[in-house]
């Protein structure tokens, strides 16, 4: 059993990283080949919705529209979209979307996205020890105070729960939280600690990476990058050892309402977001997905969820 949900683990991985271009049809080959190059615009900036029904993605085709004069909004090219499994982009296809302020296209399996309840289960100090039912489980990780327990509580929708892993003697545990009686959110140690000693941090990269590497139930890792900044060493690195690893990720940019530049190292969230992928992207055979968010407006706290179900009902059905 456990061999097997391994295997459909990493049937998954090896598809989410080396996934052929799916097919397209002759008119949107087409298109493809002429506009691949060309510059689209995501739509960044577009206001967060606060309800998941009102979660509107966005045609694809709107991508090719000329963008509105703004200098924060991010670029992008077709090639960078993350397209699922069993997803076909055409352009001219109207119910072909794409998650606001990400770029990820919505699938058939983004369905059942809401949190209707949540409850934290158990803090583990292993891979071996974590909870054993087999429910898809995702993981949240980032370097300390970029804000997971602020988006762990936005997502379920509950203002403390979070502060359970923040317990003492939890926050060096891996944190088991069951959402709706069928998934898992995972809070992971936070990493980037400036005052823990040097074999400590050690540690808790070893425990981490076991845990990457064993868990067979790990749909996605979502890392947390704060946008409100310039990228770090230590998140490149996290990102990086992730992509060789062939671990599936997404990155998850938080603090995206912090637009003050001067206090913020020089940079709108947009820039970093853009700069981040760049510093990147050589470690990662395809695009990995990635999405806007604040936990002080809630921008995309509905994009994710929906990511999560579409990537959670894939794996539940291979
Ligand atoms: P953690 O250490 O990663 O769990 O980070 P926290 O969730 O405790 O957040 C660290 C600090 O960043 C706190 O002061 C939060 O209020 C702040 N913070 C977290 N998320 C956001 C956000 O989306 N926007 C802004 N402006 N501040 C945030």
């Amino acid at each position: 059993m456990a061999v097997l949900a391994h295997f459909q683990k990493l049937q998954f991985s090896a598809f989410l990283l080396t996934r052929a271009q799916p097919p397209l049809s002759s008119l949107s080959r087409q298109f493809n080949s002429t506009l691949c190059s060309k510059l689209y615009r995501l739509p960044a900036l577009i206001r967060p919705q606060s309800a998941l029904s009102a979660a509107e993605p966005i045609p694809v085709s709107q991508l090719l529209e000329p963008p509105p004069p703004a200098e924060t909004q991010s670029p992008i090219t077709l090639d960078k979209l993350f397209i699922p499994p069993e997803t076909q982009v055409s352009l001219e296809d109207p119910t072909t979307r794409v998650l606001k302020g990400s770029n990820i296209v919505l699938s058939k399996y983004a369905r059942d996205a809401q949190v209707v309840q949540a409850e934290f289960v158990k803090s583990s100090v292993r891979t071996e020890d974590c909870p054993s039912d087999g429910s898809p489980e995702f993981a949240l990780v980032g370097r300390s105070n970029v804000g997971k327990s602020s988006l762990l509580n936005s997502l379920v929708r509950r203002k403390k729960l979070a502060l359970t892993s923040k317990k003492p003697g939890k926050t060096q545990c891996i944190n088991h939280f069951r959402i709706n009686e069928s998934w898992f959110l995972v809070d992971l140690p936070g990493y980037g600690y400036a005052s823990a000693p040097h074999e400590c941090r050690t540690d808790w990269a070893k425990f981490t990476k076991d845990y990457f590497l064993n868990r067979s139930t790990l749909v996605s890792v979502f890392l947390l990058i704060d946008a409100s900044i310039p990228a770090k060493k230590i998140d490149l690195e996290y990102a990086s050892w992730l992509g060789q690893n062939q671990i599936p990720m997404t990155i998850v940019f938080t603090k995206c309402d912090k637009r003050k530049k001067k206090k913020n190292g020089g940079k709108h969230p947009e820039e970093n977001v853009n700069d981040f992928q760049e510093l990147i992207r050589g470690y990662f055979q395809t695009t990995p997905p990635w999405i806007m968010t604040s936990s002080v407006t809630n921008q995309g706290r509905d994009e994710i969820l929906l990511h999560m179900a579409q990537l959670r009902n894939y794996w539940l059905k291979h």
